[in-house]
């Protein structure tokens, strides 16, 4: 069933954070695909994530051009994964468009996703046929997705980010998931609902610096597993187990031994020494692991908002 005329306004959310170099690039795009499907009552909602060089400005600036265009601005950077949930709040179309700013995520397969949402679909993924990161990274990112399918209850589409469409409900799904440490795939796998892929060719970044570190790309990594998986308590439970049960049958064994033949030579001091730290480092672990999901529940039980809005979102 094709949504009624009224239905069809969709809003882009878009979180920026110190994107002047990219932003006249992607508002000009953005227009040309507004401009081209002039059946759809486009509005894009850009949510300044704190930036402290002139994005908000920009966008100021073209809001007052272009009532398509709305700022949101939060009081400072709380990071990509609010500012989204930001933009979710606060975005008022019948569906919502989840992009990067920095063009990796191209416009121009915007109208694909409305295509595939017209047609009945009511979460649409992008699906990376190609992608431009290396190194590192890039190794990063391909191992993440690899364990996180392997060990999570909600398996993620392996080449799938937080380019996609939610459909109003899908919206107010993920509106209402309360959690702080937020993994957009994840959650948008969770919410369930009819899902439709389209498939894109990543691009490189159009300008500027990556915005998210290495390190916040690996705490989100952790945002994920944590989030979406109780394997690592279990395979400290595993873990424990196993080594217990060693530990219990070498004490049977030395004991035995000690009843059989008298004389006993002093054992070594480094079976001693390895089997301390190794049982160390595994209690050490264990704590971290613990750790984690407790810091996790802290900072649940604490309910801080997830951001903080300064200003907005005008038009
Ligand atoms: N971003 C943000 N807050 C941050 C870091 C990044 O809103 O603290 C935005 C950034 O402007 C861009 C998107 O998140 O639109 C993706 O960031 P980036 O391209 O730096 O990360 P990557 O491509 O490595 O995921
Ligand atoms: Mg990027």
């Amino acid at each position: 069933m094709a949504p009624s005329p009224a239905q069809s306004s969709v809003t882009i959310v878009l979180p920026i954070f110190n994107e002047e170099e990219v932003l006249p690039e992607l508002l000009a795009r953005l227009t040309a695909v507004f401009d081209a499907h002039p059946a759809v009552a486009w509005d894009a909602l850009l949510v300044d994530d704190g930036s402290r060089d002139r994005s908000a400005e920009l966008v100021r600036a073209q809001a007052a051009r272009d009532p398509r265009f709305a700022l949101l601005e939060l009081s400072r950077n709380f990071g990509f994964q609010a500012a989204l949930a930001a933009g979710l709040a606060h975005a008022g179309g019948a569906a919502v468009v989840t992009m990067d700013a920095d063009l990796q995520d191209p416009p121009e397969c915007i109208p694909e996703l409305v295509a595939q949402w017209r047609g009945g679909a009511e979460v649409v993924r992008a699906v990376r046929r190609s992608r431009q990161e290396t190194g590192s990274r890039r190794l990063g990112m391909d191992v993440f997705h690899r364990l996180f399918n392997r060990i999570s209850d909600f398996p993620i589409e392996a080449n799938t980010g937080t380019f996609g469409l939610l459909d109003r409900q899908a919206v107010d799904a993920m509106n209402r998931l309360p959690e702080r440490h937020r993994f957009f795939p994840g959650m948008r796998s969770w919410v369930g609902f009819a899902t439709a892929e389209i498939h894109y060719d990543r691009q490189e970044r159009a300008a500027g610096q990556p915005q998210q570190t290495l390190r916040r790309l690996a705490r989100y990594a952790f945002d994920g597993v944590f989030g979406f998986s109780y394997l690592p308590l279990r395979l400290l439970t595993y873990t424990g187990l196993v080594v217990g049960t060693a530990g219990f049958a070498l004490g049977l064994y030395y004991v035995v031994k000690r009843l059989i033949n008298i004389e006993t030579a002093p054992t070594g001091f480094t079976t001693l020494a390895a089997l301390v730290l190794f049982l160390g480092g595994v209690q050490l672990i264990g704590i971290g692991v613990l750790g984690e999901y407790l810091a996790r529940v802290y900072d649940e039980v604490k309910e801080r908002p997830l951001y903080l809005i300064k200003r907005g979102p005008s038009r």
